[in-house]
């Protein structure tokens, strides 16, 4: 048996344990990564997630009333909810919100939604920014929308599942997290147009290149996160309102140079650099992957690390290490994922240097003294589905 069928066996054991009974079915839905396009997507611009082998198993069966139980692995714990609960955003609290969430955002939507029992077991690392949130709501929504027979198309998923995070468990989030789990296919990166929602899927086979990703997470200490975020996305809207634009997409970069002439701050002038950048170098990733040359995207990922960390300064010791070893080591490209002050560093590496990378990496920490990183290499895998 494989890693992934262990966990839906572990999910359909749970179940048989705590309800005394084999469930209706097993959904899986898994966790991402960012290939490239970084702090673009609240600008309007392009992100490019792939999603991960590691995935979160929800094990359900239908009630006949409207309440909700639900037994996570991960938290330890089982928690229920009612009707009453699940219609007031941010009445369950904790992990079980991102739960309540997605039967809130069914029942705001006005979808007759099945109560039921529910076992949820995940090897998506939590907090990594791998998107176990993501892969939580997605697993669920999957399964309430199959036991429900509920009349919802797939491209409608992802805003439903969207609103769960941002309305009820009150995490702000873009879409991007949602749309990668429920909707990426193995083998390519999902290409997503932030502003108008459209997407595509662009073949992405960096095994059958000779090559891996390995994704390397970088264990540093989440450092002023929130704050630093909200002062980015603050310099960002700034930016476009002095520049007399919607969004930075707006500008391109052989307007540019013009723009940044516009600008009277130093800082902002590189926070837009960043952004109108890092969307060029999405659209170039996309050209090369469908072009079928998955080695040149290295350089515009190692491009995009320097961005992030020059101009944007979004980075911190542990990922620019990750990235700097990575690289010495003998990388195609190297660049940290996510929105950044830690969270995980993904190199594409020829497959049979993955470990002598990751080796690499770990020897570049131990000089350092930073806590030891932890990494997987993961090939493109496949979106929210029912398992068999
Ligand atoms: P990320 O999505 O990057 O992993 P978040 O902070 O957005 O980080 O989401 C992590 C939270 O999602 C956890 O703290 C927990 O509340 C919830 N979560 C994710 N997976 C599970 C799971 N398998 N069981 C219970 N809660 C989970
Ligand atoms: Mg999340």
């Amino acid at each position: 048996m494989t890693g992934r069928n262990l966990l839906a066996a572990r999910a359909a054991a749970a179940f048989e344990r705590l309800y005394g009974e084999a469930p209706a079915g097993r959904w899986a839905a898994p966790g991402r990564v960012n290939l490239i396009g970084e702090h673009t997507d609240y600008n309007d611009g392009f992100v490019l997630p792939f999603a991960l082998p590691q995935r979160t198993v929800v094990a359900a069966t239908p009630v006949d009333a409207p309440l909700w139980t639900v037994w996570s692995e991960q938290a330890g714990e089982q928690i229920t909810f009612d009707g009453t609960d699940a219609g007031k955003p941010g009445q369950v609290t904790g992990w079980g919100g991102y739960v309540a969430g997605v039967v809130w955002a069914l029942l705001d939507a006005g979808h007759q939604v099945p109560g039921a029992r529910l076992t949820v077991v995940s090897d998506v690392p939590p907090g990594a920014g791998l998107s176990s949130s993501a892969a939580l709501e997605a697993a669920v929504l999957t399964a309430l929308a199959d036991l429900g027979r509920i009349d919802l198309p797939v491209d409608d998923r992802p805003a439903l599942a969207q609103r769960a995070e941002n309305v009820y468990a009150g995490m702000p989030c873009g879409i991007m997290d949602q749309a990668a789990s429920i909707r990426c296919r193995a083998g390519h990166a999902l290409f997503l147009d932030c502003r108008s929602l459209a997407l595509e899927h662009i073949p992405f086979d960096a095994a059958g290149a000779g090559l891996a990703v390995l994704v390397i997470d970088s264990r540093a200490p989440h450092r002023h996160v929130t704050g630093e975020y909200a002062a980015r996305r603050a310099a960002c809207e700034s930016a476009a309102r002095a520049l007399g634009v919607p969004a930075l997409r707006d500008v391109t970069t052989d307007g540019l140079p013009v723009a940044l002439a516009r600008l009277d701050d130093d800082v902002v002038r590189r926070r837009v650099r960043h952004v109108v950048t890092e969307n060029q170098r999405v659209l170039e990733t996309v050209a090369l992957l469908r072009a079928g040359d998955v080695p040149a995207i290295g350089p515009l990922m190692t491009a995009s690390h320097a961005s992030m960390r020059d101009d944007f300064e979004i980075t911190v010791p542990e990922v620019d290490t990750a990235v700097e070893a990575a690289l010495s080591a003998g990388a195609y490209g190297a660049r940290m994922t996510g929105g950044g002050f830690g969270g995980c560093v993904l190199a594409l590496v020829d497959a049979d240097r993955v470990d002598a990378v990751a080796d690499a990496v770990t020897a570049a920490y131990a000089d350092r003294g930073f806590t030891p990183p932890v990494w997987f290499s993961a090939a493109p895998s496949a979106g929210a589905a029912a398992l068999p």
